[in-house]
């Protein structure tokens, strides 16, 4: 089977490489070309653990390419994968223009029957959408070309990206067309044989199962951060709720980690759009516009209570602040919507001195954070980031953190404050005797 991946990114490099080694041809298109050109290298624009080797593995059984050029991409493959972005628009909706434009070139180029596949998350009713944009291209050209469109969406978590394509919790495919099925199980044979579930709907329903399963999420993040801002005042110990309520099996412990508000390429911007796609049908998603709500007010809060503690030792505008972690989970260089930037926003807003350090995800925060530049000075470690800061902040739980020597690190600082947003060394006996200690959702 020839496979066509169109919009090489998080999503479309990991599913290409995966789906190569699956023992499908492979071919991965990009408009940006530095992209093409490093992964025509063998080299990985992003990072993401074990990608880097299976990519080569497979670039050398000669299965997996990569070009720039859609119309080569597009001959002599039998299902097109979409997967480039869907960004927010400044209203919430997604913003379907690279969809589109990628529809109008499928349907300009086509030379036979193929299925097209959305893997990007896209509203309901862009499997329609893009249909008509595709059928309007051929007529225009006159050609009778039959095609099936398909909606796959995609469950990767970045970080675990390769390993959640390789062993799925499940596979949706939502199609009208039996033949466009029997493709897909085809594609995906080595996960039919190794009985993943699969779950076959109509394109509507597998366009909004994806957009309900990372609103329940957000949900869920947000509810337990929302306890969390009771316990703090209540006297009560977040972390032993969320144990407690996790033995419930109806509730699960995943996912009641209470921490700075949920971030991230998917959470923000697709809560945003669901609560958009409900508001064109007449219907309002008021808990998914509350968690929506109650995320914003978490990053606030986080930016409060690190304010309010330090301007009792000092003027603001005379303190520095250590960050540890800019990307918006561990193991991932993504700072798309990462809650350290509206963080780190909202300290330097009240005049304090930023010193930064993540282990991958720098660069795109320095662009991220361009305009306030001037208040931001990163570093190239967990130790020399803490040198002469008047406190600590953890926001991003990178493994590297839990391993530090904490004594030097309190060495290293001016002052002795640590706020640590994601609760990593809550159960650490010795920290209460070294730093002044601050965790989320009380009473440490
Ligand atoms: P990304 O920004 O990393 O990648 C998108 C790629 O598409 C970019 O490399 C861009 O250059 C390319 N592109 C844009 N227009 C193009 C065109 N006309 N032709 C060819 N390439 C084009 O985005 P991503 O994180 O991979 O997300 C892609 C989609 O998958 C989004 O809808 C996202 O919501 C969804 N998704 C993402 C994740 C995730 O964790 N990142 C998980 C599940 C689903």
């Amino acid at each position: 089977m020839n496979i066509s991946i169109i919009g090489t990114g998080y999503v479309g490099l990991v599913q290409g490489v995966v789906m190569a080694d699956f023992g499908m041809n492979v071919i991965c298109m990009d408009v940006d070309c530095s992209k093409i050109s490093m992964l025509n290298k063998g080299k990985v624009p992003i990072y993401e653990p074990g990608l880097e080797e299976l990519l080569n593995k497979n670039i050398a059984t000669g299965r997996l390419h990569f070009t720039g050029n859609i119309i080569e991409s597009i001959h002599n493959c039998d299902i097109i994968f979409i997967a480039v972005g869907t960004p927010s628009k400044e209203d919430g909706s997604a913003d379907l223009k690279y969809i589109l434009e990628v529809a109008r070139q499928i349907g300009r180029n086509i030379k036979r029957r193929i299925v097209i596949v959305n893997k990007s998350t896209v509203p309901v009713g862009t499997g329609k959408l893009v249909r008509q944009t595709i059928q309007e291209e051929l007529d225009a050209r006159n050609a009778k070309i039959d095609f099936d469109v398909v909606s796959n969406p995609e469950f990767l978590r970045e970080g675990r990206a390769v390993q959640d394509c390789l062993l799925p919790d499940r596979i949706v495919i939502g199609t009208e067309s039996d033949r466009a099925a029997e493709m897909m199980k085809k594609v995906y044979d080595v996960l039919f044989i190794n009985q993943t579930p699969f779950l076959f709907t109509n394109i509507e329903t597998a366009e909004m199962i994806k957009y309900a399963s990372n609103a329940f999420l957000a949900v869920k993040i947000s509810f337990i951060n929302e306890m969390a801002l009771l316990a703090e005042k209540a006297g009560a110990n977040i972390q032993e709720i969320a144990r407690g309520m996790g033995m419930d099996g109806r509730i699960s412990p995943k996912f009641l980690h209470a921490g700075p508000g949920y971030g991230g390429s998917c959470f923000p911007k697709d809560t945003r759009a669901i609560a958009d796609i409900a508001r064109n049908h007449g219907e309002q998603l008021m808990i998914v516009e509350a968690a929506i709500n109650a995320n914003e007010k978490q990053k606030q809060k986080m930016v409060e209570k690190i304010t309010s503690e330090l301007s009792k030792k000092k003027k603001l505008s005379e303190t520095a602040i250590a960050v540890w972690g800019l990307s918006f989970k561990p193991e991932t260089d993504d700072v798309r919507d990462a809650p350290s930037i509206d963080i780190i926003r909202g300290l330097i807003k009240e005049g304090i001195k930023i010193q930064a350090y993540c282990p991958k995800g720098i660069p795109e925060a320095k662009w991220r954070l361009e305009d306030v530049q001037h208040a931001v000075t990163y570093f190239d470690s967990e130790y020399s980031v803490a040198e002469g800061a008047d406190a600590l902040v953890l926001i991003t739980e990178w493994a590297v953190f839990r391993g530090v020597n904490l004594k030097s690190i309190r060495e290293l600082m001016r002052g002795n404050i640590f706020f640590d947003l994601r609760n990593v060394f809550r159960k650490n006996k010795e920290i209460k005797n070294i730093f002044e200690y601050h965790s989320v959702g009380g009473s440490d």
